[in-house]
């Protein structure tokens, strides 16, 4: 995407108004991160403006603000180039030393077993992943499109998964089985939708849907390259960039939620095992947890019938579809900072 970041700015500056005008619990938590902010990430440049003040989040009696929040972590083991020492085995036992710092007990993993073709040795992050205690599901074999291996073929896939993902799961003693599409795609047509709902409905699958997608994979090379140059300057500027990122998809899922659904969800954040997320997921679960956040098993969180509905709609997202389905606007969409992304450490 290559819009202008003042598109960004306008989206941001709305999205800011409503969320303190909000009388929920999220809305004033997340109030409260733009109001003190002290150790917080700083709230996103193109998010803040001097006349976006948030105002003092309003009294919830007692209660403590509170966004549920389930943690999934997609393509396990890791696919790409091992840069600076980066192994995929030492960015995902970095991404559960995170996780178990911050007392996450649940969290689930999306296994592609492609990824370990010709690679064996990260075998060691599946391994790690599971002897934590985490949960693991199938994310297909292969995680090609729809298009790539027709209906069949990508059936074929899921399946091509099933024996190890069952082997990980068996050592977790995890009783429900969890689907994710890749790209988050669960079907171009009509035809495909139902029919792969009905196949992994026969298979025993949920499917996990997410609401906190950031385009965190948009960060991996240009944080590859920078680690290869040593610029340590750029680093610091794409992990506030990446930090800035993905506290403003959370702002936006929990607008749209209310707009779209009429209440407040359990969110689902999707990460990836990359080096942006060892080096940031730490700082990036702080600020959730100061925005309120409060992490729970995805299977709480799909307790949320937003998910489970079938929307039967085209779209790149959760809140998309649903929002054509319902006939209920969701906010405009974000954007990222394309032109830092693309330009740096080149
Ligand atoms: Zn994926």
């Amino acid at each position: 995407m290559k819009r202008a970041l003042t598109i960004a700015a306008l989206v941001m500056l709305g999205l800011g108004v409503r969320v303190a005008e909000s009388h929920g619990s999220a809305g004033t938590s997340l109030a409260s991160v733009h109001r003190d902010g002290s150790s917080a990430p700083r709230a996103p440049r193109h998010v803040t403006h001097p006349k976006a003040t948030i105002t003092a989040p309003r009294a919830v009696g007692s209660e403590r603000p509170s966004i549920r929040m389930a943690i999934t972590v997609d393509d396990l083991p890791g696919g790409g180039p091992e840069v600076g020492g980066y192994t995929h085995a030492r960015i995902v036992r970095e991404i559960i030393a995170t996780l178990q710092a911050h007392h996450v007990k649940h969290a689930v993993g999306f296994v592609v077993g492609s990824m370990l073709e010709g690679q064996p040795e990260r075998r060691a992050a599946l391994d790690a992943w599971v002897q934590a205690g985490y949960e693991v599901g199938n994310h297909t074999f292969s995680h090609d499109k729809i298009e790539e291996l027709g209906l069949d073929g990508y059936m074929k896939d899921i399946l091509a998964n099933r024996e190890l993902v069952d082997e990980l799961a068996k050592r977790v003693g995890q009783h429900r089985e969890f689907f994710r599409f890749p790209y988050l795609e669960e079907g171009r047509t009509e035809h495909e939708r139902k029919t792969l709902a009905r196949f992994l409905a026969a298979q025993h699958y949920t499917v996990a849907r997410v609401s906190v997608c950031f385009n965190d994979t948009d960060w991996a090379d240009p944080y590859l390259r920078c680690l290869q140059k040593g610029d340590d300057s750029a680093l610091q500027t794409l992990r506030q960039s990446y930090l800035d990122n993905a506290m403003a998809y959370l702002k936006w899922s929990v607008v749209a939620a209310r707009e779209v659904f009429g209440h407040s969800i359990p969110q689902v954040l999707l990460v990836h095992p990359n080096v942006p997320a060892a080096q940031n997921l730490d700082a990036l679960l702080t600020a959730y947890e100061q925005a309120g956040v409060r992490f729970v098993s995805l299977e709480e969180a799909l307790t949320e019938p937003a998910y489970t509905a079938s929307y039967d709609m085209n779209g790149d997202n959760l809140f998309e579809r649903a929002s054509r389905r319902l006939g209920r606007p969701h906010p405009p969409e974000l954007v990222e900072p394309a032109a830092l992304l693309d330009l740096v450490c080149r």
